[in-house]
C-alpha cells in the first residue's frame, strides 16, 4: 500500500473507533480533532455567545472555502465557494436558480443520483425541459467518443445543461470528467457537476482546469471526513451572474424600490454564490470541515488519493468471488468505492444488517432507489485509515455472514 505512514498517522487520529470501517461514501470517519474543533466552537458559543464565536472562527471558515476552491477549479477563489446543508440542497438551489429556456434539454445519465434526478424531473415537469440520457458505455461511463461525434438526441450542441455525478454512490466507476468537461467548454454548454463521491478521492480540478465545469455541488461528510450537516456548492465567477436567487430571502437578496417598475421594485440578488447563503447554519460543523480540509491538505491531496485508489483494488481482489460475492465493476476502476453482487438467494440489505451487528462491520447496501442503474449490491469504500487487515477481517465477516444461518 502506498503511504503507510499517513495510514498510521489517520489511524491513531481516529483511535477511537470501535468498528471496522469501510464506509467513507456514506460517511467517513472524522478524526479526534474534527471532534475536538466542533466541541470547542459549542463551547465557545457558550461562554461567548454564537455570533462572537462565530467571529471567532471567520478566518477558519474563509480558509476552509478556500482550500474548498483550490481542490475543485484553478479559477475559483473562496469568494466562489458557498456552504451549503449537503449536496442535494446545494444541487437543488442551483437548479433552481439555473437559467433554462422552456423546452430546453438537459443531459443526464442512467447513474444519477436519485435525488438529483427527482429534482431534474420536478422542473421538467414545471418548465417543460427534456432530459436526454448522454451516451454511455456498457459499464456506466460516458462514450466520450459518441459525445465528441455529437449526433442523436444527446447531441451537445442541443442541450442547455449537462450534469452528472463524477463517481456515482452505487457503483465504483470514475466517469471521464475532464473529457467531457473539454466538450462542454468547446460546446458552450453549461456543466453542473456533482462531486459528492468524488472530492477527497480523484482529482477533481482536473476537470475544473479545462474551464469547462460551471458550478459544482458536494458534501463534507464522505471522502473529506467532515462532520454531517455541511454540503457546499461553488461557482465560476463568468458564470454566476447567469443564475437566478432560488430562495429570495434577507440572505440571499434584497428589494430596490422603483416605482414605476411592476410590483414598485425589483429582486437583487446577493453578488457571486452569496444569492445561495444559508443564513442560519451549525456553525460548529463548518468549523469541524475546515479541520477534516486541513488536514486533507496537509496529508497532501495525491497522496490520498493514490492511497484510496491503491485500497479499492486491493479490496476487489481480496473480495470478488468470496461466499459467491462478484465484483460489480472493473478489478481496476480508480475508484474507493468496490461494490459486491450478491450471490443468488442473498439480501444485500439483510447481510449490510448482520455484518454490523454480528461483526462490526460497517459497509452500505445499495438497492434499486438509488439510481435508475442501481442493483442490489454490498458497498465497500476504504479510506486512508483502512489496511489490508481491515480487508481480511471482512472478507471473513462476509464469508461468515453469507454462508451461516441468521441467529
Ligand atoms: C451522497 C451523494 C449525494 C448527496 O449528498 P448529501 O450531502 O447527502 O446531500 C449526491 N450525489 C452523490 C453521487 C452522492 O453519493
Amino acid at each position: 500500500m502506498p503511504s503507510p505512514e499517513l495510514g498510521r498517522r489517520w489511524r491513531a487520529a481516529r483511535d477511537g473507533l470501535a468498528v471496522v470501517h469501510l464506509d467513507a461514501a456514506a460517511a467517513g470517519a472524522t478524526s479526534q480533532a474534527v471532534v475536538d474543533a466542533q466541541a470547542t466552537h459549542l463551547a465557545a458559543e457558550a461562554t461567548l455567545g454564537s455570533y462572537g464565536a462565530q467571529e471567532g472562527a471567520a478566518e477558519r471558515l474563509a480558509a476552509a472555502r478556500s482550500a474548498l476552491a483550490g481542490l475543485l477549479d484553478p479559477t475559483l477563489t473562496g469568494a466562489d465557494v458557498a456552504f451549503h446543508h449537503c449536496a442535494t440542497s446545494g444541487f437543488t438551489a442551483l437548479l433552481d436558480a439555473w437559467p433554462l429556456p422552456p423546452g430546453g434539454r438537459v443531459g443526464i445519465v442512467p447513474s444519477d443520483f436519485s435525488s438529483n434526478l427527482l429534482a431534474l424531473r420536478a422542473r421538467a415537469l414545471r418548465d417543460g425541459l427534456e432530459l436526454v440520457d448522454l451516451p454511455v458505455l456498457p459499464d456506466g461511463r460516458i462514450d466520450v467518443d459518441r459525445l465528441r461525434q455529437g449526433d442523436g438526441p444527446a447531441a451537445l450542441d442541443r442541450l442547455d445543461l449537462v450534469t452528472f455525478p463524477e463517481i456515482p454512490s452505487q457503483r465504483g466507476l470514475v466517469q471521464p470528467t475532464a473529457a467531457v468537461a473539454a466538450l462542454c467548454r468547446d460546446a458552450e454548454v453549461p456543466m453542473l457537476l456533482d462531486v459528492a463521491q468524488s472530492l477527497g478521492q480523484v482529482d477533481v480540478a482536473a476537470a475544473g482546469a479545462t474551464g469547462g465545469v460551471s458550478a459544482y455541488v458536494g458534501t463534507s461528510r464522505k471522502w473529506l471526513c467532515g462532520p454531517r450537516g455541511v454540503g457546499f456548492l461553488a461557482v465560476r465567477p463568468d458564470f454566476v451572474d447567469r443564475l437566478g436567487v432560488p430562495a429570495p430571502t434577507g440572505y440571499t437578496a434584497r428589494w430596490e424600490p422603483d416605482p414605476v417598475a411592476p410590483g414598485g421594485g425589483r429582486l437583487v440578488a446577493f453578488g457571486g454564490v452569496g444569492r445561495f447563503d444559508v443564513g442560519e447554519a451549525p456553525v460548529a460543523a463548518r468549523v469541524g470541515l475546515a479541520v477534516a480540509l486541513a488536514e486533507h491538505v496537509e496529508a497532501g491531496p495525491e497522496r490520498v488519493r493514490a492511497r484510496v485508489q491503491a485500497l479499492g483494488g486491493a479490496a476487489r481482489r481480496r473480495l470478488d468471488a468470496v461466499a459467491g460475492w462478484r465484483l460489480g465493476e472493473d478489478l481496476d476502476s480508480p475508484s474507493g468505492i468496490v461494490t459486491l453482487r450478491p450471490p443468488s438467494g442473498v439480501d444485500p440489505a439483510a447481510v449490510r444488517g448482520r455484518l454490523q451487528r454480528e461483526e462490526n462491520v460497517l459497509a452500505t447496501a445499495i438497492d434499486e432507489t438509488r439510481a435508475r442503474d442501481a442493483v442490489p449490491a454490498l458497498r465497500v469504500s476504504p479510506h486512508v485509515y483502512s489496511t489490508l487487515a481491515d480487508l481480511d477481517r471482512f472478507a471473513e465477516a462476509l464469508e461468515r455472514v453469507t454462508t451461516r444461518p441468521a441467529p
